[in-house]
């Protein structure tokens, strides 16, 4: 495990990195992030902290808007997880609010009387400027949604089920609420610990990062 979890490490340091702001036409419009974080080291390389992608077609990019930019923790389980370090890690009883999902006007309108927006929309904008100060990705294609699911889940349970690599003491996921996070050093609740990549699996891996 830990030899295939260095191999992907390895594989996708080598990678051209982005950083926020990042440039739309140098990433492809189907395919998979990786996400490092600054102080976080694995394998003596950046260590993978978190795998994703999307479903619909070409929406990798503002994917990964969602993430960086936009100001909508129900857009992203990213942010939602950051958000939650941050205020768990400050005792900050704002983190029941925080956890209710107002996508639909119903949940609006039943929560909107109790719920302080200003004070939201300053954690909103601590978890961007935390998010774009603290992370960087790589990205590659994947064309079928196929592919994609089956290598961002190969991805993280190669690295989830790895015993090298783990998170420094001050890891903000530390704070996490989830324990998911804590254990994994992931900013991840999904996929972890199935089935990792095989060794034939990495060669292929690895022609998919060349465009083979
Ligand atoms: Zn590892």
């Amino acid at each position: 495990m830990s030899d295939e979890c260095l191999s992907v490490h390895s594989l996708t340091n080598n990678l051209e990195r982005h950083t926020f702001p990042f440039e739309d036409s140098n990433i492809p419009l189907n395919g998979i992030y990786i996400l490092f974080q600054k102080g976080e080291q694995g394998h003596q390389q950046d260590r993978i902290v978190r795998v994703g992608t999307h479903t619909g077609e070409n929406q990798l990019r503002s994917r990964l808007k969602q993430h960086f930019l936009n100001e909508n923790k129900d857009r992203s389980i990213f942010r939602k997880n950051i958000g939650r370090a941050i205020l768990n890690k400050n005792d900050d009883p704002f983190l029941k609010y925080w956890e209710l999902d107002l996508t639909t006007r119903k949940a609006k309108e039943q929560y909107s009387s109790s719920i302080d927006f200003e004070f939201q929309k300053n954690i909103e904008s601590e978890v961007s400027h935390f998010i774009q100060d603290n992370f960087s990705f790589c990205a590659f294609e994947a064309q079928t949604k196929n592919d994609r699911l089956d290598i961002e889940s190969k991805l993280i349970s190669t690295v989830s089920r790895c015993e090298q690599c783990k998170p420094s003491p001050r890891w903000l996921g530390k704070s996490s609420p989830k324990e998911k996070i804590r254990e994994s050093g992931l900013w991840l609740v999904n996929e972890l610990y199935k089935t990792p990549f095989n060794k034939p699996e990495i060669e292929y891996f690895s022609d998919i990062l060349k465009g083979i």
